[in-house]
């Protein structure tokens, strides 16, 4: 137990480290025999100690540990009854990754082959209000088949045989999410470049164009350089 404790300590140290959660954002949970370690409400994760984690029954009621449950452990339990092949779940507030659900875009995976291959298709659950019964249920049909959600205007949920494989689910998930957004920000450049006119108007009133005069052809300046 103790060496469970130790790395759900070390995940959660983790999570912050990259800004996977900031201040008291996240949860994170794994199974103990037929019980569940989780981290307490309104704990900032980067710096948890071993001992200041809590025990919770499968029901969610606490059997060891002081202080309350994450508030977000129904979604959490939804999880471990769902998917007995499930140990480890970890909740977080990705910024790009929550950012793709702002705008409406899709997380598209199968964009790129070692996402595909190591996450599968990531669905974005509908709106639920946190720390609510509406998350659980706005994820209930997509937990069977997936090993990582995007919750909308929320953040990410990742399951895993293990707590590190939980955890890697949620850093692949930013990586690729920030990889999506790049890409989604360089195919908009060559639509926003300014047209023939528009330039010609911004350098009409100069003595000379920047760069390479045009009124001069090519041959002149390489006859010239
Ligand atoms: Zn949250």
């Amino acid at each position: 137990m103790l060496r469970l404790r130790e790395q759900m300590v070390a995940v959660c140290r983790r999570l912050q480290q990259l800004g996977l959660v900031t201040a008291t954002d996240g949860n994170v949970s794994c199974r103990a025999g037929d019980a569940l370690l989780v981290t307490p409400s309104g704990s900032v994760k980067g710096a948890l100690r071993p001992k200041d984690l809590l025990l919770v029954d499968l029901e969610g009621r606490l059997l060891e540990g002081r202080g309350r449950p994450s508030s977000e452990l129904k979604m959490h339990l939804l999880v471990y009854r769902r998917r007995p092949d499930v140990n480890a779940v970890v909740h977080a507030h990705p910024p790009v990754a929550t950012a793709l659900t702002l705008a409406g875009l899709a997380f598209t995976a199968e964009a790129l082959p070692e996402v595909w291959l190591t996450l599968g298709p990531v669905p974005t659950a509908p709106y639920a209000t946190p720390s609510t019964k509406e998350v659980p249920a706005a994820i209930e049909a997509l937990v069977a088949d997936h090993q990582a959600l995007l919750l909308e205007r929320h953040g990410s949920l990742c399951f895993g045989r293990d707590l590190d494989q939980a955890y890697m689910r949620t850093e692949k998930l930013e990586q690729a999410a920030r990889v999506l957004f790049i890409a989604h920000e360089l195919r908009g450049v060559p639509a926003s470049v300014l047209g023939a006119e528009a330039l010609a108007a911004l350098t009409a009133g100069l003595p000379r164009p920047p760069g390479p005069d045009p009124r001069r052809s090519r041959r002149q300046r390489t006859e010239a350089a």
